[in-house]
């Protein structure tokens, strides 16, 4: 059948703003938001009901059509990104973005899987509640991608990852089927937990439609904290007093070299006077719902006690909600900064937090013995074990070759060194079509093998985003 005829079908299903096909319009949606690699597509299908989902399964699977679900196509790893062959169609869940109803007793919130996040953080935060997750892409990304990749982010310390705030579901299987299970129970032990299969399953079981998420009480006070580090502070012991002496307030953790903060102050358009300490720097933030409490009074006694330990220099607490939004500035423009230098090759590992230094001190000795001339970027999630070791693209050179180079070999010994700490190559950013070698090289094979297990459950054809994280058996080959 010819492409023309596929789409028509297509077309039949979906309203006048439910089928793209002109190839300017496609082509945002066909290259990943690194800009590492251009598919190909039939049409991107933007169905506006989970009704329309499930016609638009049951009738790929009836063509052979290979299916790639897609939120806001910010997935570092090309995940929502389809393959050159032009046989998978892109389901993007951009027009179901409804917030469908927030449960101010429950503390839940149930929205469609398109809605934006900040736009579900919004709902929530009217209701006076808090929906605890919170990215850099939270302006664009979408809660099906931050359930197909479990996305983590800056107060998981607290709260814990995408998993750990999922209540229900409702999704559309490879056959067409719906599940619906759009529950606001905290406990409902009544067979298989389905809705957890999604979670980081990066479109590859179905496509989620609905869910519904956990919230927590808004908090009205907040100590935002710089801490200075001394060199070679020991990041696991200082987040362990934070943690300790905050009384469990603690929402962020965020470790940054000078290197870091220098690019995102460049990129900044009134970057502030602040600096880092000679081992870097920790963005600490503890936050409480309650009037009661005197934040600014509790952190200062515990940033009193960490330069007592001499495990920082010095450290400073935001005066008002503008140094606060600035510090906050720096540490979300990092990415921006890099990208602006001519970008970095990411590396998202995490390693248990006893070995966060040991990581730090193999890493860099194995940077400087590859070419002592690369520059790194490194900073992330430390609270959560989670570091972007990442290497800078110098400015001059060809940034997809230098990537590809990179890749091949410094990238495997950094990752050799996080899985000899017990660590994985992938924190939060997923699989995807990236990193599905390294998936093979350093996944544990039952753990593999129970993996494809459940994709050929869920998928047997192997139309939902075939070519991401896992083949099904009996699909040898590489797709
Ligand atoms: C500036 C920036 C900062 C980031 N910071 C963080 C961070 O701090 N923590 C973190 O964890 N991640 C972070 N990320 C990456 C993160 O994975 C995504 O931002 C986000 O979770 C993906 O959501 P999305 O809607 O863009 O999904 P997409 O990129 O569109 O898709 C991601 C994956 O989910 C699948 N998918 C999408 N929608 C659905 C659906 N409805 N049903 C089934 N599968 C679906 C796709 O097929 C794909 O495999 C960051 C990305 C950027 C660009």
């Amino acid at each position: 059948m010819s492409q023309s005829v596929h789409v028509h079908a297509f077309r039949d299903l979906l309203d006048g703003g439910g089928v793209v096909d002109d190839p300017e319009r496609i082509a945002t949606y066909t290259t990943d938001q690194r800009q590492l690699f251009t598919g190909s597509t039939l049409a991107v299908l933007k169905p506006a009901t989970t009704k329309q989902v499930a016609e638009i399964v049951r009738l790929a699977a009836q063509q052979g059509i290979g299916i790639v679900p897609q939120g806001g196509n910010t997935s570092y790893c090309g995940g929502a990104t389809p393959d050159a062959t032009g046989r998978q169609i892109i389901v993007s869940l951009e027009r179901m973005d409804r917030i469908r109803e927030v449960d101010p007793i429950s503390m839940s919130i149930s929205v469609d899987a398109g809605a934006i996040l900040k736009n579900v953080q919004h709902a929530a935060a009217t209701a006076g509640l808090l929906l605890p997750l919170s990215l850099g892409a939270e302006g664009s990304c979408r809660i099906g991608g931050n359930i197909g990749t479990n996305a983590g982010g800056l107060s998981v310390v607290r709260y814990g990852m995408t998993r750990d705030l999922l209540l229900g579901i409702e999704a559309v299987l490879s056959d067409g089927t719906v599940v619906s299970d759009m529950c606001k129970l905290r406990k409902n032990n009544t067979g298989y937990d389905i809705k957890q299969c999604f979670v980081g399953s990066e479109g590859t079981l179905g496509i989620v439609t609905g869910a519904v998420l956990r919230l927590a009480p808004l908090p009205i006070r907040r100590a935002t904290a710089w801490l200075k580090l001394a060199t070679g502070a020991p990041l696991a012991e200082l987040l362990a007093l934070v943690r300790r002496e905050s009384a469990e307030l603690l929402t962020t953790f965020e470790f940054m070299t000078a290197r870091s903060i220098a690019l995102a102050t460049e990129a900044m358009t009134n970057p502030p006077s602040v600096r880092a300490g000679s081992g870097g720097t920790v963005l600490a933030e503890i936050a409480s719902s309650s009037r009661h409490l005197d934040l600014d009074e509790l952190m200062e006694a515990v940033l009193a006690e960490a330069i007592e330990s001499g495990r920082i220099e010095d450290a400073f607490l935001a005066q008002s909600g503008s140094q606060r939004t600035a510090m906050w500035e720096v540490r979300e423009t990092i990415p921006e900064g890099e990208k602006r230098r001519n970008g970095s090759v990411k590396h998202d590992i995490s390693v248990p937090l006893s070995s966060i230094q040991r990581f730090l001190d193999l890493a860099g000795s194995q940077v400087r013995s590859y070419d002592a001339d690369l520059e790194l970027s490194v900073y992330g999630h430390v609270g959560d074990g989670n570091l972007h070791y990442n290497v800078l693209v110098p400015p001059d050179v060809d940034r997809i070759e230098f990537t590809n180079r990179i890749e091949s070999g410094l990238s495997l010994q950094l990752y050799d060194t996080a899985a000899a700490l017990g660590g994985t190559f992938s924190a939060e950013h997923g699989v995807g079509r990236f990193k599905k070698h390294l998936l093979e090289r350093y996944g544990d094979v039952g753990r593999i093998a129970a993996m494809r297990r459940i994709k050929t459950a869920f998928d047997p054809s192997d139309i939902m985003n075939a070519g991401a994280v896992v083949r099904p058996l009996g699909k040898e080959s590489a797709s």
